[in-house]
């Protein structure tokens, strides 16, 4: 398993700076919660990470290889992207889309064998093999969200980067995917994950990155980069860190200002 990094990235987009200059390495086994306000850049980041975005300056590496120089279908089978809320309007049915998760893995013949079980696998972990057999626009959002995570895990890929996978899904299926990330990282995998629940990232996450116009207001432990006052710097709010039944707790008590 190899560390992803970016080198001094910067990206702006209509002459406006989006990211200016970051430098990151994530070691793969770990979770790493993605956090900050709206538009900090985040899903740019994890666009960047994915060697989807060409930055302006800086590069991404894979264990050292500059992911934009791998061919296409080879970085795909290493660092899979789940997007935020991707809009499935085709009717096809759940085990065909999370068999496009296989993509980077088929040859002339289609699917094989392995290729079925890690559809099969996938499925299972995301429990949507309930669903196998209907059409993907005839299940819930949270449901959705769930089938989406299943064809990024079909392809077993080395890091998973999810933007906002949790957003969608009730309190029982976000603890679930909680746990598969948790599961995926003490398997060897690296996921990096974006979300708003500070709580949930405390208790997920390994490595917590705060995110805010594009640079990193804290880089650490759970505790130590949800502090009150990066909370404030980052989003404007009050908020409190108190031990909750089931670990970190962190209250938002109000707006600033
Ligand atoms: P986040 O995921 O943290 O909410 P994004 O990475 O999506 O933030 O966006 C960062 C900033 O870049 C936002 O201010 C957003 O409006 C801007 N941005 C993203 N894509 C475009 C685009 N195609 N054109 C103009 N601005 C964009
Ligand atoms: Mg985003």
């Amino acid at each position: 398993m190899s560390t992803l990094g970016a080198i001094d990235i910067a990206v702006s987009i209509g002459g406006v700076s989006i990211i200016g200059g970051l430098t990151l390495s994530f070691k793969p086994g770990a979770v790493t919660a993605l956090v900050g306000p709206n538009g900090a850049g985040k899903s740019t980041l994890l666009t960047c990470l994915a060697g989807l975005r060409r930055p302006e300056r800086g590069e991404t590496r894979l264990g050292g290889e500059p992911l934009l120089s791998m061919a296409p279908r080879e970085r795909a089978r290493h660092v899979a992207l789940l997007e935020q809320t991707p809009e499935i309007v085709w009717a096809v049915d759940v085990r065909t889309l999370v068999g496009l998760g296989r993509t980077p893995f088929l040859g002339a013949r289609g699917l094989t064998t392995e290729d079925r079980e890690a559809v099969d696998d996938a499925m299972r972990q995301a429990e949507v093999a309930v669903f196998a057999d209907r059409p993907v626009t005839s299940l819930s959002g949270g449901e959705r969200a769930r089938v989406l995570i299943a064809r990024a895990l079909a392809g077993r890929p080395q890091w998973l980067l999810a933007d906002e996978p949790l957003s969608g899904l009730d309190p029982g299926h976000q603890l679930d995917a909680v746990a598969l990330f948790r599961a995926l990282a003490s398997r060897g995998a690296g996921v990096i994950v974006t979300l708003h629940d500070l709580t949930l990232a405390a208790r997920m996450a390994d490595r917590v990155l705060v995110l805010a116009r594009g640079a990193v207001l804290a880089d650490g432990a759970p505790r130590d980069a949800l502090r009150p006052e990066v909370l404030a710097q980052a989003y404007g709010v009050e908020a409190r860190l108190a031990e909750g039944a089931a670990g970190a707790l962190i209250e938002v008590v109000g707006r600033i200002g």
